[in-house]
């Protein structure tokens, strides 16, 4: 029997017009983006991201600086960013030219503000089971499996791919729902062996096809992550065939994307909320 599919696009727009009504509530805000360099992938986020912003009431500030841009001058927009009182989010697009240290940037944005949860003060909070500003794409990863009422207590959840925005942060939030968790990586001695005794089997690898039908156990629910650009369209890191062995399983394109930009928005929301003062964001 083909697994039901999980679509994000309805609870996805359902997050966004909670948004817009938050937004509402608390009079406008806004969210400032900063884009270096021309990589068409990340100017296609920006563009997204921007739109869906629009769409929810809040205001994008668009910054677009040049590939060659140094490090300090990031650094000083930043600081601008943090020092400017109309700001609610801040978000460094991702990645950055090779002169540029990530990490340092990541440092840089207030933590009130990091609405892409990777500012260390964030990630912390996470590992320590207090959230605070999580990143996107887990938190609609498990919206989406709360949504089709996937039963995380007592499961064992198996997460493919340890990146700093998807693999790790996924894989607390699971632990935070009682889930029994393993995370497997590139080094990973038996990622079949592994990925077989998931009940929930979560994959952000960015490697086509990485799961193959006869790595699933039956009845799993399966989050497929990947987004890979191939000569056959956006494709998954899991095999299709997947779908006559997993119970529930999520389609690419359609699934976990749409509710990335809603649970951004829903993060601005968040840290409007921070900074406003009817949310308490623990002292750094
Ligand atoms: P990344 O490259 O930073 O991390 C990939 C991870 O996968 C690494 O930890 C690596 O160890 C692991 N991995 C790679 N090859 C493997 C293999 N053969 N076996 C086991 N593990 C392996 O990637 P990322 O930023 O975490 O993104 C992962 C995928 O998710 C990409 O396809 C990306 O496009 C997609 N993505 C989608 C969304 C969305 O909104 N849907 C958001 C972020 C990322």
């Amino acid at each position: 029997m083909a697994a039901t599919l999980m679509e994000g696009e309805a609870l996805a727009a359902r997050i966004r017009a909670e948004v817009a009504d938050d937004v509402r509530e608390l009079g406008g805000m806004t969210l400032a983006t900063v884009l270096v360099g021309d990589d068409p992938a990340s100017h296609l986020y920006i563009g997204l991201k921007h739109r869906a912003a629009r769409e929810a009431g809040i205001e994008p500030i668009d910054h677009r600086l040049p590939a060659e841009t140094t490090q300090d001058e990031l650094l000083e927009l930043i600081a601008g960013l943090n020092a400017d009182d109309r700001v609610d989010g801040i978000l460094p697009q991702l990645p950055l030219p090779p002169q540029i240290d990530e990490a340092a940037i990541i440092r840089a944005v207030d933590p009130e503000r990091d609405v892409d949860g990777l500012h260390p003060f964030n990630a912390g909070q996470l590992y320590l089971g207090r959230p605070t500003l999580v990143p996107a794409t887990p938190l609609g990863i498990i919206a989406l499996l709360d949504e089709y009422r996937v039963r995380l207590e007592r499961a064992r959840a198996v997460v493919v791919g340890r990146s700093d925005i998807v693999g790790k942060p996924v894989a607390h939030l699971l632990l935070q729902a009682n889930a029994t968790v393993a995370i497997c990586h590139s080094r990973t001695a038996d990622l079949a062996a592994e990925t077989r005794r998931a009940d929930v089997l979560v994959v952000a690898a960015g490697v086509p096809a990485l799961v193959a039908a006869d790595m699933v156990k039956p009845g799993a629910a399966v989050v497929d992550v990947g987004q890979n650009r191939t000569d056959a369209g956006l494709v998954g890191d899991v095999d299709s065939a997947a779908a006559e062995v997993a119970a529930l399983l999520t389609p690419v394109p359609g699934g976990v994307g749409p509710l990335t930009i809603a649970m951004l928005l829903r993060n601005t929301v968040r840290a409007a909320r921070f900074r406003r003062g009817s949310l308490a964001f623990p002292a750094a």
